[in-house]
């Protein structure tokens, strides 16, 4: 029997799976190789891993034989059923302590799922958020690994040696909490996604409708925005593509592009999570249905012929509001991060997870496709204190909403004025002051709901905790 001599083993050769090995072995790691259609094997083995520290695998036997123990194997295939296939085939030739690691898109209840059903196994199981698509995966990925802790210490020399490093060389991995807690948090970071990019594409909307800039002015103000507060990839990926003209028109490329976005569903199922648990998540809700609705496009087309909106056109200061634009995006990325820590935290307590906050914004930090500046301020907010609410009322945080707020509403008012959608930052701003007013009018709803079906309420002037009920209308 030959010797074992592999660090690590994946399963996957696609895309994703061949930039993780190459970035594993660039680390000085060895890792055995295994993919369905065992051509893939060879030509990767021969082509761009030719002269690599890389055992080459027909079979997942040879793959399990070249590993060292405990050995670890990370799964890249597609999400879903195939993970449950490969894991199915792997667990009989494995022995007692090995680990799973699946890096895939998977939706979070599977990753719990597998965790308890391999720990019942004897077997460990690490199911991980990995961001920052095909040269992340190269370069240095943002990793949340999240399931069986007493794996950690065997992958972490692994996973943070290839991760993404932030400026002081700190990695964009660490461990983020039990079960599905790695993918949840990828969940999150999808929505969040989401809605980073909605909210680009409302300020872009707001120029061009609005005052009516073209694609090069539009790149001069993202450049100059990328220079501030909004500092971050979306920001400086949108400079790029509005400066990118189209070689054979030669007009901008973004103006030749169908207004019609797709989605592959994890902004939805983070939306859907927040439902269950009953957190306002409305800017990524908002994002969500944006692209819904970008979709409907011959609906669209035909209303826009039929719906009349306000004529009159905008004859304030142009400059005024693009500084208040910019404003508008700042405020409501700081309402979409609050919303969507409020949700990893609820489901942290619905789950019994121990989710640290502080480490997830480095995770963001660097690496993934909402790396940004202001993560390191969301980190500085969760190092003073670990147990926030809501990162609007970390002091850092409040100021910033205070500077932002009166440009904000300049801008809500104006799209709501010149009938321009910008549902994210109307929605964020609307989430900003619902947060911050005592007395909201579910006086009235519980009122209501009293009425109709006796649904009871609580008093002002009496303890919490007490229901009442009211004849309305005298009846009997
Ligand atoms: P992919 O297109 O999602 O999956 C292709 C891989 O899955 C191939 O290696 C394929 O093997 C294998 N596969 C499919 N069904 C299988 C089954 N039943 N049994 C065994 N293997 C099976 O690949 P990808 O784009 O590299 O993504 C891998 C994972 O990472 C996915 O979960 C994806 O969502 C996630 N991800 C992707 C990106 C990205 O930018 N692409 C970013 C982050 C995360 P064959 O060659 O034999 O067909």
């Amino acid at each position: 029997m030959t010797t074992p001599t592999a660090d690590i083993g994946l399963i996957g050769l696609a895309v994703m799976g061949e930039n993780l090995v190459l970035n594993m072995e660039s680390h000085g790691f060895t890792v055995a190789v295994f993919n369905r259609t065992t051509a893939k094997v060879d030509d990767f083995v021969n082509g761009r891993g030719k002269g690599k520290k890389l055992v080459g695998c027909h079979s997942v036997e040879d793959l399990v034989k070249s590993l060292k123990s405990p050995r670890k194997i990370m799964i890249m295939v597609k999400a879903g059923a195939p993970v449950d296939q490969v894991i199915d085939e792997l667990v009989p030739l494995l022995d007692p302590g090995d680990i799973l690691i699946d890096g895939g898109n998977t939706h979070y209840p599977d990753s719990t799922r597998r965790t308890r059903d391999l720990k019942a196994k004897g077997l460990q199981f690490i199911g991980t958020g990995v961001s920052g698509g095909e040269e992340g995966a190269l370069k240095g990925p943002s990793i949340m690994p999240g399931g069986n802790p007493d794996a950690w210490p065997h992958l972490k020399p692994i996973f943070q040696a290839i991760a993404a490093k932030v400026d002081d060389g700190t990695p964009c991995c660490d461990w983020v909490g039990p079960e599905g807690a790695g993918h949840y948090v990828k969940m999150v970071h999808n929505g969040i996604e989401y809605g980073d990019m909605q909210l680009i594409c409302e300020a872009y909307q707001m120029q061009r409708t609005l005052l009516g800039m073209d694609a090069p002015a539009m790149h001069d103000v993202f450049a100059r925005w990328n220079k501030g507060p909004l500092d971050s990839y979306l920001i400086e990926i949108t400079r790029d593509i509005l400066a990118y003209n189209d070689p054979d028109s030669g007009k901008p490329m973004v103006d030749l592009i169908l207004d019609t976005a797709g989605q592959k569903g994890t902004g939805k199922w983070t939306v859907t999570s927040a439902l269950d648990l009953g957190v306002p998540l409305t800017l990524i809700a908002e994002a969500v249905f944006g692209r819904c609705l970008s979709a409907q496009k011959d609906e669209r087309k035909a209303a826009s012929k039929v719906l009349k909106g306000p004529s009159a056109k905008f004859t304030g200061d142009a400059k005024a509001l693009i500084d208040d634009i910019e404003m508008a995006l700042y405020g409501s990325k700081i309402i979409s991060y609050a919303q969507g820590y409020a949700l990893m935290n609820a489901m942290a307590k619905e789950e019994g997870w121990e989710i640290n906050n502080g480490g997830v914004a480095l995770m963001w930090r660097g690496g993934c496709i909402i790396r940004s500046a202001f993560l390191g301020k969301i980190k500085e907010a969760f190092d003073r204190d670990p147990k926030l609410t809501n990162l609007m009322l970390d002091p850092y945080f409040t100021g910033e909403l205070e500077k932002a707020q009166a440009g904000w509403r300049r801008v809500c008012a104006a799209a709501i004025t010149h009938g321009v959608p910008i549902p994210a930052m109307t929605s964020a701003l609307s989430y900003f002051d619902g947060y911050r007013t005592e007395n909201l009018p579910a006086n009235l709803l519980q009122a209501q709901r009293d009425f109709f079906g006796a649904h009871t309420y609580e008093r002002i002037d009496k303890p919490r905790g007490q229901f009442f009920h009211t004849n309305w209308t005298g009846r009997g």
